[in-house]
């Protein structure tokens, strides 16, 4: 198996147009893969890479000398440009630069930028040029969640690539996990990993826990229960975010809309909040979106809470 594409878990679609433009030698040479975290853009990517840099065909061989070293990441004619802590720097776009530059290269070069949206806006800017006019049998990759955190200019000179979540089949084909995670990784093998780390499962039995206090303790104000397990604000604003993900659930449970529903162990839970009025789902689910916003907006915790529970009296 040295094939790399032949490793990638689902969008065929996008390889084969891509790989079809390599053949008909007109395949741009700026592109831009945008899609959520954790799906395999950069494995497409480096599959398109070694299609690109293989002596033997344009689909890439897996057997020749090139395939083979792209197979164990060290070919020189690809450079991966990642973040070095928050940002990609204007030493790695200059690294970039010159890299172009060495003369002792011949045949395609590949350059993948990951994280692109981190580009800082010098770095962006130097590497403009080379991204509107690339050296001739150059391709750069640029790999991003959305096309949003990205300069207009950039955007203007690639060939923008959207990419879709895998299926929740997609994901257990290659990975063990219970259904529930396999739904609620919203097809995303990173998610999906966060979801069967200890910490993330902790966090949403808490999840669970404080929402029932919130429904059921006609003394909630009073309740220090949430008070402790919703203390750190990360934890706090991940607990809000699995509540919206139950009472959306539990919209889906009143539709009969099963095949709809992502966190399906929690049966007990979505029952209850399903016996409510749609009203007053709609309102709880809209009102803790608000709440969690609030806490990213570094607004204090506890008071938050105190008129989320409020709010929740008047509905
Ligand atoms: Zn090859």
């Amino acid at each position: 198996m040295a094939r790399l594409l032949a490793q990638v878990l689902g969008h065929q679609e996008i390889i084969e147009k891509i790989l079809q433009s390599f053949e008909a030698g007109k395949p741009g040479q700026t592109f831009l893969f945008v899609g959520p975290a954790g799906i395999g853009k950069k494995q497409v990517a480096l599959g398109l890479a070694q299609a690109l840099l293989c002596t033997e065909t344009r689909r890439a061989c897996g057997k020749c000398n090139t395939c083979l070293r792209m197979e164990h990441g060290n070919h020189e004619g690809i450079k991966v440009v990642e973040p070095a802590g928050a940002n990609i720097k204007m030493e790695q776009a200059r690294e970039v630069i010159e890299y172009l530059n060495l003369r002792s290269l011949s045949g395609n070069r590949v350059i993948i930028i990951d994280q692109a949206q981190t580009l800082n806006p010098q770095a962006a800017n130097s590497l403009l040029k080379t991204l509107e006019e690339p050296p001739e049998g150059t391709f750069f990759f640029l790999i991003a969640p959305s096309v949003a955190g990205l300069m207009a200019t950039i955007r203007s000179r690639s060939r923008i690539v959207q990419f879709k979540p895998l299926t929740a089949q997609q994901l257990g084909e290659k990975v063990q996990a219970p259904a529930w995670a396999l739904k609620a990784a919203g097809g995303s093998f990173e998610k999906l990993a966060q979801l069967q780390e200890g910490p993330e499962q902790e966090l949403r039995r808490k999840a669970v826990d404080v929402l029932k206090i919130f429904l059921e303790d006609q003394d909630f104000l009073m309740n220090e229960i949430w008070r402790q397990e919703m203390k750190d604000r990360g934890n706090a604003q991940s607990i809000l975010s699995y509540w919206v993900s139950f009472i959306r659930d539990a919209l889906f449970l009143q539709e009969d809309a099963k095949n709809q529903i992502m966190n399906m162990d929690q049966a007990a839970l979505l029952k209850i909040l399903a016996e409510k009025s749609r009203e007053s789902l709609l309102s709880l689910v809209q009102k803790s979106m608000g709440a969690e916003q609030a806490i990213l907006a570094n607004r204090d915790v506890q008071l938050v809470m105190e008129q989320l529970w409020i709010q929740r009296q008047e509905i």
